[in-house]
């Protein structure tokens, strides 16, 4: 099956123009580009291959909420992918319950809901990342729990330590995540059948040691994507593990 690589580009770069000449030197089928809101337009007008995602979304429809960006709006500007309850956002204040209603919107908007879990470094050292990961899935998937077969979920696995860090997960124990995040959701009684894919520190030179497994069907890249060159090489090497 294709892997799929997502690029999250955080709240970069900082202009319009650098902004269109990424997107357009990212180019590359086989890639979801997640500009910031203000980025998305050009985004979308300038990519041919690549899909386009968004970083956020509100789970209301529409109203009073100053600041926010609903699903309606995103898909508008031709978004197909969002991604949910990063660990960025959790730390400022996100919780399980608001990613949860996140993903009904992103659904009801059939929007594909890249949702990220994963654990502290405390949490990590505690031997308790496999209690964390059960109850962000559990919470985050409570709402689309059932009779959620529209559209695929990618979950991106990502070690919140390992994140812009440089210092990536053992490929290791993010195959064991993978198959522990799969086996939950089956013992659940979910009847989604996710895409399960690691994020944290990947660059070209280390994707190949998490794409070989068959088990990670993906990655989500952070700063690395932020060089066009080196995310093209992240898609590529994927492409051989396909
Ligand atoms: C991310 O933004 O989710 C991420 C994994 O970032 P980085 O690749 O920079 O660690």
């Amino acid at each position: 099956m294709r892997k799929i690589i997502i690029a999250n580009w955080k709240m970069n770069p900082d202009s319009t123009g650098r902004a269109t000449k990424l997107a357009e030197e990212s180019d590359i089928e086989g890639l979801v580009i997640c500009p910031p809101f203000p980025f998305l337009k050009v985004a979308g007008k300038v990519i041919k291959k690549a899909e386009l995602g968004a970083q956020d979304l509100f789970w209301e429809e529409e109203g009073p909420y100053t600041g926010e960006v609903s699903g309606a709006q995103l898909k508008d500007l031709g978004v197909e992918y969002v991604i949910i309850g990063h660990s960025e956002r959790r730390k400022l204040g996100e919780t399980d319950e608001m990613a949860a209603k996140k993903i009904v919107a992103a659904v009801k908007t059939g929007l594909t809901p890249i949702l990220c879990v994963g654990e502290s470094k405390k949490e990590r050292a505690s031997g308790i990342t496999k209690e964390v990961l059960e109850k962000e899935v559990r919470i985050d998937l409570s709402l689309v729990a059932s009779g959620y077969t529209l559209n695929p979920i990618i979950i991106a696995y990502e070690p919140i330590w390992a994140i812009g860090t440089g210092v990536p997960d053992k490929p290791e124990n993010t195959v064991e995540m993978a198959k522990f995040i799969k086996k939950t959701l089956l013992a659940s009684g979910y009847t989604l059948n996710p895409i399960i894919i690691y994020g944290g520190s990947v660059n070209s030179k280390n994707a190949k040691d998490f794409l070989k497994h068959k088990e990670i069907e993906g990655a989500l890249v952070g700063g690395a994507s932020l060089d066009a060159e080196e995310i093209k090489k992240i898609v590529e090497i994927s492409k051989k593990y396909a």
